[in-house]
């Protein structure tokens, strides 16, 4: 993408294939589009995760609409190509294994059954040390899309994490300094880009409920680009043979049993309520596996989720016409998630979900 024979797409000339006036590309002779958004049904993808698509000999259509949407409650980000770049970076330049106590210490990887830490990152707690990092993540990042990250009227590229501060330096993360070492969980799509990144506080001491993760992003009063709440792919096939998909919650889980479990694919949601519109497309096919939290039975925020998931599913396989399965997995309920279930050895069985009705009572 650094030969400048290469044309941008503009509100005048949009992109062939996502119909958007921004990111994309074109060859001159307008037989090639680079799509920065949309892979599906592409030629082939590039080493950077964009849609390569070949207009041939066909002449491709003059223009294309915009696609007529609902304003996005979110400020548009930098497409997944772009971010995955910058979030392979950060891991590469700051892997989780430099943090003893991310990989070592309590709750930390290796205590989890993850042996492959390069697939996490360390977030320093200092400002000045994640400074560093963003300088050098620019650096890649212009290096990789010089004429995509030159300064554009809007600004530069929303990448949530990445911002500039007041004397217009770039900055990565929490604006303040931490005590305790952030580990840094990407979540992948369903092509293995990192969308988006989670943090988790490695500390001892015991934080207020829910302030343990947090999403990376860059002050919201300083114009930090929000990710919103991806779902993150942990391992997802394409092909003929479709393998059942097991959905649970939190990426660290699913990194934590992806190794023990070979015949499943496996996804999670980072909340219960989150994502279930991707959940049910990736499941469309394959037998839907139900892993969230055991305490399901009982708290009824995640009961309602699993009802709205069926609900969702039920719907989505009626348009298709066809009935590919649902299991509620199940285990003893003095392990809390399915990770500390196979930690534990402890045997998993799935339900239908007529029996977990019966069971739970809830419907
Ligand atoms: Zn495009």
């Amino acid at each position: 993408m650094a030969n400048s024979a290469y044309c941008r797409v503009s509100a005048k000339r949009r992109c062939r294939i996502c119909g958007k006036p921004d990111w994309c590309s074109f060859t001159p002779d307008e037989k090639v589009s680079f799509c920065a958004r949309v892979t599906a049904g592409s030629d082939r993808i590039s080493r950077t995760g964009w849609g390569i698509f070949h207009h041939g000999h066909f002449p491709a259509p003059e223009t294309v609409q915009a696609p007529r949407r609902r304003p996005a409650l979110l400020p548009r980000i930098a497409p997944v190509a772009v971010r995955d770049l910058v979030y392979k970076t950060l891991i590469e330049l700051s892997p989780a294994s430099d943090s003893d106590e991310i990989a070592f210490g309590p709750n930390g990887l290796a205590g989890r059954g993850i042996r492959d830490f390069s697939r996490f990152g360390y977030l320093p707690q200092t400002r000045a040390g994640r400074s560093k990092l963003a300088r050098r993540i620019e650096e890649r990042l212009i290096e990789e899309f010089p004429d995509l990250v030159e300064m554009r009227p809007s600004g530069p590229p929303r990448i949530p994490g990445l911002w500039r501060d007041a004397s217009g330096q770039p900055r990565l993360g929490p604006d303040r300094d931490h005590d305790d070492p952030m580990l840094l969980i990407p979540y992948r799509d369903e092509l293995g880009r990192i969308q988006a990144c989670q943090i988790r506080v490695m500390s001892r001491k015991t934080v207020p409920r829910g302030r343990r993760y947090f999403w990376l992003s860059g002050p919201a009063r300083l114009g930090g680009a929000s990710c919103g709440t991806p779902p993150h792919f942990a391992r997802f096939g394409s092909g003929p043979t479709l393998k059942p998909l097991l959905v649970t919650e939190g990426a660290l889980k699913a990194e934590s049993i992806v190794g023990s479990i070979k015949d499943l694919d496996i996804v999670a949601v980072p909340g219960v309520a989150c994502s279930h519109d991707r959940i049910i497309a990736a499941a469309r096919g394959r037998l839907l596996l139900i892993g969230f939290d055991r305490d399901m039975d009982v708290n009824p925020h995640v009961a309602r989720a699993v009802t709205g998931l069926l609900r969702l599913r039920r719907r989505d396989q009626r348009r298709d016409s066809c009935d590919n399965g649902v299991g509620i997995l199940i285990w003893d309920d003095r392990a809390k998630g399915i990770d500390d279930a196979i930690l534990a050895g402890l045997p998993i069985h799935s339900v239908s979900v007529e029996e977990w009705t019966r069971m739970t009572g809830i419907r």
